[in-house]
C-alpha cells in the first residue's frame, strides 16, 4: 500500500497510527465481540472512549477546570448560528472580526439568528479589500485595530482563515468582553492560553478527527449565561450538563478522535507537534520566498498561516499544470479554494515533514522547468 501525500484542507489526512488502531479494533472492540459503532452510547465500553477523548483534550491543551469540553454536531457552520442563538437575546450585540470567507459566513449566519432573537451583529473590523470577485484578505488586524466595546455580548474571531491562509499569531485582550473563536482549522497545532477565551469551537475534520463532530471548549459561567428559552438541543448548557450525551453522539467519530488525540500525546504532545508544524511551514514558505520570480504568497508575513499555506504561480495555466503534475507524484489537495484560485497546501498535524520535503523538492523542479 502506498498512502497518498494528502494536503487536503478538510476532511484532511489523519495520522496513520490512529487509522491502524481503528483497523485493529474494528471488529472486536475491547474484547466485546462487536465494533465500537455497535455499542450503546450509554454502555460502559463506549463511555470509556468518550471520557478518554475528553480527558486527552483537557491534558493536551491544559484546559482549566472551569471550562467545559463538549462534542457538538452540525459542523462549525451550525455554530455560526447556535452561538448567537445562545448569547444574543433581546437587545444584545455580538461583535465580529472579519478576516476572510469563514468569518464572513459567521457574520451572515449570526445576523439571521440574532434577527430572530431581537439581538444584533456588528462587524467590529474587517481586513477585506475590494469587492465581489476581487475581494481579498491578506492579513489579520493588529490588536489596536480591534475596537473592544465593553457592551458587546462577545467578540468573535476566526483564528485561522482556511481559504485565505491568514492566521492570528496572538489574540487580542478583550478584558471583560467574552472572546469567542472559530478555531476549526488551527485547533491543536500548538498550545494556546485557553483562559483568554470564553468559547472556542472547532470542526474536527482538520486536526482532531473525522467530520461530524465539533469540539467546544467553553468557560462554564459563559455557557451558563446562555438563553434557556431556545430548544434544548441548541443550548450549550444542556450538552455540557449531560457530558455531550444529551442525545446520541457520533460514536465512531468520537472513537476516532480518541485515537487521534492518543497519537498526539504519544508523540510528545503539542510541544512536539508545534515543532513539526513550524518546521513544515518554514520549509514551504522558504521555498515560496526563495523564488519570488515564480511563487508569490499574497498574505502579509506576520499573518501567514502555519496550517493553510496559499500561493500563486505566474499564471493560472501553470497553476493547473502544477496541480496535475503533483498528482502524478501522489500529492493531492493542492488546488486553492474555488473562490480564490491559486495553490493551497494544508499542513495539519498529520501531514509529515517528509511530505513537505517532497513537495518543496517538486516546487523547485517545477519552477526551474517552467520559469
Ligand atoms: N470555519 C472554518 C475556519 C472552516 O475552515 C470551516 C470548514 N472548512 C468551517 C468553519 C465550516 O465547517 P463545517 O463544514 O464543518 O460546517
Amino acid at each position: 500500500m502506498s498512502r497518498a501525500i494528502n494536503f487536503n484542507a478538510g476532511p484532511a489526512a489523519l495520522p496513520l497510527p490512529a487509522l491502524e488502531r481503528a483497523r485493529e479494533e474494528l471488529l472486536d472492540f475491547a474484547g466485546s465481540g462487536m465494533s465500537v459503532m455497535e455499542h450503546s452510547h450509554r454502555g460502559k465500553e463506549y463511555e470509556a472512549v468518550h471520557n478518554e477523548a475528553i480527558a486527552l483534550l483537557r491534558e493536551l491543551l491544559a484546559i482549566p477546570d472551569d471550562y467545559d469540553v463538549t462534542f457538538l454536531q452540525g459542523g462549525a457552520t451550525q455554530q455560526f448560528a447556535q452561538l448567537p442563538m445562545n448569547f444574543l437575546g433581546n437587545g444584545k450585540t455580538g461583535d465580529y472580526v472579519v478576516t476572510g470567507a469563514w468569518s464572513e459566513k459567521a457574520v451572515s449566519e449570526a445576523k439571521a439568528a440574532a434577527g430572530m432573537a431581537g439581538g444584533a451583529v456588528r462587524t467590529a473590523v474587517s481586513t477585506g479589500t475590494g469587492d465581489g470577485k476581487e475581494k481579498s484578505y491578506t492579513r489579520v488586524p493588529a490588536a489596536a485595530e480591534i475596537p473592544v466595546d465593553p457592551g458587546a455580548a462577545y467578540l468573535h474571531l476566526t483564528s485561522n482563515e482556511t481559504i485565505h491562509g491568514v492566521e492570528f499569531q496572538d489574540f487580542p485582550a478583550t478584558g471583560a468582553v467574552p472572546l469567542v473563536a472559530d478555531m476549526s482549522s488551527d485547533f491543536l497545532w500548538r498550545r494556546i492560553e485557553v483562559s483568554k477565551f470564553a468559547f472556542i469551537y472547532a470542526g474536527a475534520q482538520k486536526n482532531i478527527g473525522p467530520s461530524g463532530i465539533v469540539v467546544a471548549v467553553a468557560r462554564k459561567d459563559f455557557v451558563a449565561s446562555g438563553r434557556k428559552d431556545i430548544p434544548k438541543i441548541f443550548q450549550y448548557r444542556v450538552h455540557a450538563e449531560n457530558n455531550s450525551l444529551y442525545n446520541t453522539p457520533p460514536t465512531f467519530g468520537v472513537y476516532l478522535v480518541r485515537n487521534v488525540l492518543a497519537w498526539q500525546k504519544s508523540v510528545g504532545g503539542l510541544d512536539q507537534i508545534e515543532r513539526w508544524n513550524r518546521e513544515k511551514a518554514g520549509l514551504l514558505y522558504g521555498a515560496i520566498d526563495g523564488r519570488p520570480d515564480f511563487f508569490r504568497c499574497p498574505v502579509e508575513r506576520a499573518s501567514r498561516s502555519v496550517m493553510n499555506v496559499v500561493f500563486r504561480l505566474p499564471s493560472e495555466a501553470l497553476e493547473e499544470k502544477f496541480v496535475s503534475e503533483a498528482k502524478k507524484r501522489r500529492m493531492i489537495g493542492l488546488k486553492g479554494h474555488r473562490s480564490v484560485g491559486g495553490i493551497r497546501v494544508s499542513l495539519y498535524n498529520a501531514a509529515t515533514v517528509e511530505w513537505v520535503t517532497v513537495l518543496v523538492g517538486f516546487m523547485d523542479e517545477f519552477a526551474r522547468a517552467n520559469g
